[in-house]
Order: structure tokens, then sequence, then C-alpha cells
């Protein structure tokens, strides 16, 4: 409170006494952080093997590679998260005077100037926290360069029936019409749809939506006359960044065609993302939409012209609290590109592309992969099908993600983008032995399947019906499976060495969400 009046040269009007009278500061009354683990643990040692314990409940990148699709969970290096915890970084106010961040100031700029040229676009804003939040700044910077052209009545936003659920509610967050556009069997936005929508459409035509490669894990061929035909109708191409790994060093969103493109630094650029964020997710746009970028009311941005000290009167103004969204995590991308290089950023996104084919073929006689270029080749990510062993064995998606965790494994993505299906995404980081390692899992676990199709192993009483096995259910009172403890628990060789033993059994997910469970204290104890 002292500091607070002194800041404010009141320092010396008013004087708290010492020691402080029990007035002063305001004593509060009100019962605060009242469960009990906030008052359990009282030594270092106890809440550390505290936070361990629940850290053991996680099945993370300490034990194996986390295949989610989209996602791309690559390694979060330590050299590239250590600056996040310098006071430099951390300890400064988003509103604080520019002469008090010229470090800051220039790491905004490198990295700017870094991801325009991998981009290539003009300008980029620092501003959105998240991919999603990047897609609601572009799609208004869209919908202001449409109105400073005269043309407020454009507001339909086409996006492919394959896109994100993000891509869909942006658009409808800044007042557009979302129009679909149907794929076809390949995965590949139908071309012929595409012509007929933006021509229906075209004098209402704001954006088209597209990601690339596409959220099927294909490089879509058509990517450059797909835009070539919004830019006809008078639309813009927004595209989704989120597969950016597959581009990175290879090629460009603005050489393609595309207007505004968010990055998720989050996935390509890693910041760790486990557990919902924080993440980043910068825009970058053409130079005909520089003008348009996010402003902000306290810091003026000077987002495409460093000379400036006023606010650009276009601006579509902040879309964030913060001016530089999450800047502090923004040292991890910054680490991650200057230790990489133009040379390593390439390479890495090789690898990326090169180990998503090795799953792809190395697994393709167990599991149809969904979709393929017509080369038969995959880009960084490819979808298996799983949907027949519905039929032969009465086998779910879930069941298989499950076991995956019997083996040590967390789980691809599930059921996104196709029902029923499975995307892995290897990312560069993982080696040629953890990506067998994941394969020979799916090949043992098809191996597993295929006992319950030749009436081996029972329909409902299986391995993978009962996955995960937790120690508790292993161990405790009598063994009733058909199978023996042994498959359940050690299914592959290498859980003998090290085995991840997963805290909870199955549960119902669909009633999970249906039945929201308060973890807070009973009202008896309030009473
Ligand atoms: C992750 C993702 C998004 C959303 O990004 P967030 O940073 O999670 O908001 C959008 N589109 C695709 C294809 C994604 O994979």
């Amino acid at each position: 409170v002292q500091n607070l009046l002194e800041i404010f040269a009141l320092g010396d009007e008013f004087t708290l006494p010492t020691p402080p009278s029990p007035h002063l500061p305001l004593p509060r009354t009100s019962p605060y952080l009242t469960h009990p683990i906030f008052n359990r643990y009282h030594s270092e040692t106890e809440l550390l093997r505290y936070l361990h314990k629940l850290e053991t409940k996680d099945l993370s990148l300490t034990t194996s590679m986390i295949p989610l699709g989209s996602c791309t969970m690559k390694l979060n290096a330590t050299s590239e998260m250590l600056p996040v915890t310098w006071a430099e970084f951390g300890k400064i106010h988003p509103f604080a005077p520019k002469s008090q961040t010229q470090g800051y100031q220039i790491l905004f700029q490198q990295l700017e100037e870094w991801l325009a040229e991998i981009t290539g676009f003009a300008g980029i804003s620092l501003q959105p926290n998240a991919g999603s939040q990047g897609e609601y700044a572009g799609l208004l910077v869209i919908r202001k360069y449409h109105e400073s052209r005269g043309e407020t009545h454009r507001n339909v936003c086409l996006i492919p029936t394959s896109a994100h659920g993000t891509n869909p509610a942006s658009a409808v967050m800044c007042g557009m019409k979302v129009v679909a556009v149907a794929c076809d069997l390949q995965g590949n936005i139908d071309l012929d749809d595409l012509k007929a929508k933006a021509e229906k459409h075209s004098n209402e035509l704001a954006a088209l939506m597209v990601t690339y490669p596409s959220t099927h894990g294909v490089f879509e061929e058509a990517i450059q006359e797909i835009c070539a035909v919004v830019h006809s109708h008078g639309g813009q191409v927004y595209m989704d960044g989120a597969n950016m790994n597959a581009q990175v060093g290879l090629c460009r969103p603005g050489d393609i065609g595309a207007d505004v493109c968010h990055l998720n630094l989050h996935k390509t650029f890693c910041i760790p993302h486990g557990g919902g964020g924080p993440g980043m997710g910068p825009i970058g746009v053409a130079a005909h939409l520089v003008e348009f970028l996010p402003g902000h009311a306290v810091m003026a941005m000077s987002d495409y012209n460093p000379k400036s000290k006023i606010q650009n009167p276009k601006s579509i103004g902040a879309v964030s609290a913060a001016p530089w969204g999450s800047a502090s995590i923004l040292v991890i991308s910054w680490m991650y590109i200057a230790m990489m290089g133009a040379t390593g950023l390439t390479d890495a996104t090789k690898v990326a592309i090169l180990n998503a084919n090795y799953i792809a073929k190395r697994l393709e006689a167990h599991y149809p992969i969904l979709y393929q270029g017509k080369n038969g080749y995959v880009a960084h990510e490819c979808i298996l099908d799983l949907r027949s062993l519905k039929k032969s064995a009465n086998i779910e998606i879930d069941d298989i993600a499950k076991r995956l965790m019997d083996y040590g494994f967390h789980a691809p993505t599930v059921s996104w983008p196709v029902a029923g299906t499975i995307m892995v995404e290897p990312t560069e980081s993982e080696s040629k032995e953890e990506l067998d390692r994941f394969c020979d899992a799916m090949i043992s676990i098809r191996q597993e399947v295929a006992e319950i199709e030749a009436g081996k192993a029972d329909v409902q009483d299986n391995v993978l019906k009962n996955a995960p096995h937790t120690a508790e259910s292993l161990i405790i009172g009598e063994w009733n499976h058909p199978y023996s403890r042994e498959q359940a628990a050690y299914p592959a060789p290498w859980t003998r060495e090290h085995k991840f033993w997963p805290a909870v059994g199955r549960i119902d997910a669909a009633f999970g969400d249906r039945n929201f469970v308060c973890s807070c204290l009973p009202m008896e104890a309030y009473s």
C-alpha cells in the first residue's frame, strides 16, 4: 500500500503506521482458498511429492511420443524454455513504457521479420493468443478490407467440410454467414462445388477459409487454383496455418495465394501446449491488408511502420487485452527459430513429412490409410481408418485409443476430422526407434483385434474392451477374464523395462460429458 501511495505521489500525505494498524490494509472478511489441498502441504518436500504425484498420472512426452494429429506435439527444448523464467521477460507489465522494454521490442521485430519471411507475407501481428483468435483477428481484417472498398455487404465465408471447428466458429463471431464446401473421396476440396458456391455467392463472397496441407493430411494439389477462384469473385483467402509444420522452409502461404494466415506458435514453433495453453496465434497478411492489423488503445503498436507513433486509424483495434498477446512465451519460438536457422527449419519440415510417411507405409498393411496424394504419399500426418473393425470385431475407436495406454502410448487424435478414424502426427522430434515402437504397438493391437475376429478372444471380455488396465484392477480381487494379467498389462517387451500405469480405468465419456461433477467441497462443509 505504501508503494502504491508513493507511485501516486501521496507518500508524504499518508504514512502507514508501523506495525500496520489492523485496519490497513483492509482486512479480508470472506474465507478464501478453503479447499483442504491449499492447506495440506507445508514443506517443500511435501509439495514436491504432491506435484510429482499429479505429474505421474499424466501420460506425457516424458514417457512416449504424443502422436496427436493436427496438434504438432513436438519437443519443447529446455534451451527454448529457459528464457521464459528470466525476470527480464517474465516480470514486465504489458503496458510498461517502451523505453523499459527495448529488448522485447527487438525480439518482436525480429520475430515478425522471421515469420514474415517464413510465410511470405508483408506484415505480422503478434497480438492473437491462439490459432482461433488469429482466425477471428484475420477475418476482422478481411471484413475491414471489404468495408474500406465500400463492400460491407460481403459476408459469406466458404469453409470446406473438413475444416477444424474453430473455422466456422470464428466466421460466425465475425458476423459472417458460413457456406459449406464439399470434399471429394480423396479428401480434397471439391473444386466444382467450390466454383459453384463462389459463383452463387459471388456478390457477397467475403472469404474462403482453407487449411493447407488439408486436415486430411494431404497436400491439396489444386490449392493455387482454389485461391484464384476465390479472388476472381472478389473474396479473400484465409489460410489456417495449423499445419505449417509441413510447409516451413518448403513453401509459403503468401506465395500460394493466401491473403491472411495464422501460425500456431504452440504447434509449429515449439511452445508447449499440453493441457490447453497458453498459446500464441500471430497472423501474417499480404501488403494490401497490413494497415488493418490489430492495434491497441494503450500502446502504439507501430506494426507496419516502426516510425509511426500514432495508432493506425484503419486498424481493426485490439483483439487481446495485451498489445503483444502472451509476449513472454514468444521467447520460446524466437529461440527455436534462432537456433534452427533456415536450414534447420527446412530439415525439420522434411523429417516431419518423412516420419509421417514412414508410419503410413509401415502400417498400411494393417490399417487402411484413409487419404493419400496421387503418388501415394501423405503430408506430415496420416489418418488410419479403423471403421471396418466395428463390424468385424465390435471394436470401437476408443477401444484402440485406450489399449494404447496399456502399451505406454498416448493415443493419437481420435475421430477427427473423420469419425471412426485416428490421425497420427509424429513430428520431426521422434526418432526412428520411437516410430517403430509406436508401429509395433499398433500392429500388435491389430493382432489382438484379429483374435476377436477369429473367435479366439471373447467379443465383450477382451484386452481391448477392458483397456486401460490399472494396477488395482489386475491385483485386487479375483481375476475372471479369459485373458491373462500378463497379456493385459505387459503386452510389449518395453513395458517390462518401463511400465506406465494408467491412474483410472475406462470411463463412460458420454456420461461424463452430460453429467458435470462439481469438485468443490460438499454443502455441509459450509454449514
Ligand atoms: C489447432 C487448430 C486450430 C485452432 O488453434 P488453437 O490455437 O487451438 O486455437 C485451428 N485449425 C486447425 C486445423 C488446428 O489444428
